[in-house]
């Protein structure tokens, strides 16, 4: 990733247009094999609830027996697999300890399958700022981002349509500060690569003259991003002259006041998906604004009725078995409710995110806005294995503090590359403090923000 994002960076325009079509032209396969998948899976969507119970309860006793078996950490509960003809999976699985991110960094090799093959490392930091490594099975990943594909296709996804997206992707480096095209188009996937980085007022009204002219059917990005690109359109007068079918969010929840510009300036119904950074879990809003569980990907306690819910939610992975993560909590609180019934007709169990998390935007002294999944961004593509905690805090109007809690050597390490990263992820516009600390401040819910606005906290809600 590293070697392939500083090519990314340096190259010029051309090799960037290039780059991003030929991974298109990759896509295109990829959406076949996710079509495949999700074909397969499409029984499961409306399956009567005690076939569901059956079949996590299958899949949870295969993870389990293979845990007990092959990792090292669960190798001293192998006597529970005696049980499994007698017992069910949910009651074995009360046995074994609540983990976390916290609990695994203290030694992840204890919970790596010795027979793990055929690979792909996944890293993420979440928004409570934890680094978090997790190794996952191919097939484990293509399901999960095939699940993350399925919320498009109930949006009313057809081939063909053109989708817009306003997410991570680092497309036109940071040392161009306003870019005259602040967006890469790929052709054979049908996507515009809008820059997250790079919204300012200048750069929203070309990017508004894009979207005219384009006329993508679906908008996807994260909250923060959309909300900002919104802002900017409403104040030159932007309207929308087509119809965008959704628009799509993720990452980040979506709070009320955001949903309500968001929709006024594009004339659309959003559509959520909520996916835990470890690809344990996934749900995906349905056109009635429900938010169904995937099922076949990870069980959350709580979801059938079935274990009392834990909070923040504890999840066990059903298909991930190079490094299962067992009765993991992803940080997240999220209400179960197995009782309700969804006029969409699909029987797959019902839960809402729970919007505990609010994140602040970092605003710049030239007025730009930075999206919190931006900064994360710059955070976690750095190689930060042994950091517990950070967290980024605006100080004053040029000002930010990067606060990581770590011991002083590797604090060393990573101060430098860090810096650097955030320096350009603020366009140069702010003073980094790196700053080594044994605390990083928890707000009344109980977890650290990631993203923390202290001078312009007032005008920011
Ligand atoms: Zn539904």
């Amino acid at each position: 990733m590293s070697l392939a994002k500083s090519v990314y960076d340096a190259s010029p325009r051309l090799l960037r247009i290039l780059y991003t079509n030929a991974y298109g032209a990759g896509n295109v396969l990829r959406f076949r094999k996710w079509n495949r998948i999700l074909d397969r899976l499409s029984y499961t969507e409306t399956l009567p609830r005690r076939e569901q119970i059956a079949l996590v309860d299958k899949k949870l006793k295969a993870i389990l027996a293979h845990a007990f078996d092959q990792v090292p950490f669960y190798g001293q509960f192998s006597a529970l697999a005696q049980d499994f003809d007698t017992r069910s999976a949910f009651d074995i699985l009360r046995e074994l300890p609540i983990t976390s991110k916290e609990f695994i960094n203290r030694d992840p090799e204890a919970f790596l399958a010795r027979n793990r093959r055929n690979v792909t490392i996944s890293r993420t930091s979440g928004t409570t700022g934890t680094p978090f490594t997790i190794v996952m099975d191919k097939d484990a990943f293509l399901l999960g981002d095939a699940l993350w594909w399925r919320r498009t296709r109930w949006a009313g996804y057809r081939r063909g349509d053109w989708i817009a997206r306003l997410v991570g992707d680092p497309i036109v480096p940071l040392k161009e500060t306003n870019p005259s095209k602040p967006w890469i188009i790929s052709y054979p996937d049908r996507r515009i690569y809008l820059s997250t980085f790079h919204l300012n007022p200048d750069t929203a009204v070309r990017i508004g003259e894009l979207l005219r002219r384009r006329r993508p059917r679906f908008l996807m990005g994260y909250p923060s991003s959309l909300e900002i690109l919104s802002g900017y359109l409403k104040d030159t007068g932007f309207t929308m002259d087509w119809n965008l079918k959704n628009v799509l969010f993720s990452s980040e929840p979506m709070h009320p006041h955001r949903e309500a510009l968001i929709k006024e300036v594009f004339q659309a119904e959003i559509r959520g998906l909520y996916g835990s950074g470890e690809k344990l879990i996934s749900a995906a809003q349905c056109p009635e604004g429900t938010y169904h569980l995937s099922l076949v990907d990870g069980f959350i306690e709580g979801q059938f009725g079935i274990m009392d819910p834990v909070e923040p939610a504890a999840v066990t992975t059903l298909v991930n078995t190079s490094m299962p993560l067992i009765r993991y909590q992803i940080g997240d609180m999220i209400q179960t409710s197995p009782e309700q019934v969804c006029p969409c007709g699909r029987t797959l169990p019902v839960m809402s995110p729970v919007v505990t998390k609010h994140e602040d935007w970092i605003i710049t002294p030239s007025g730009r806005r930075i999206a919190p999944s931006a900064v994360v961004w710059a955070f976690i593509h750095q190689d930060i294995a042994d950091i517990h905690k950070g967290q980024v805090v605006q100080e004053d109007a040029d000002l930010v503090r990067v606060y990581l809690n770590t011991d002083e050597a590797t604090f060393n390490r990573y101060r430098e590359v860090l810096q650097t990263s955030m320096e350009k992820v603020f366009f140069q516009e702010m003073r980094v403090e790196m700053v080594r600390t044994d605390r990083i401040e928890v707000t009344k819910a109980g977890k650290s923000r990631f993203i923390m606005n202290r001078y312009h906290g007032s005008r920011n809600p």
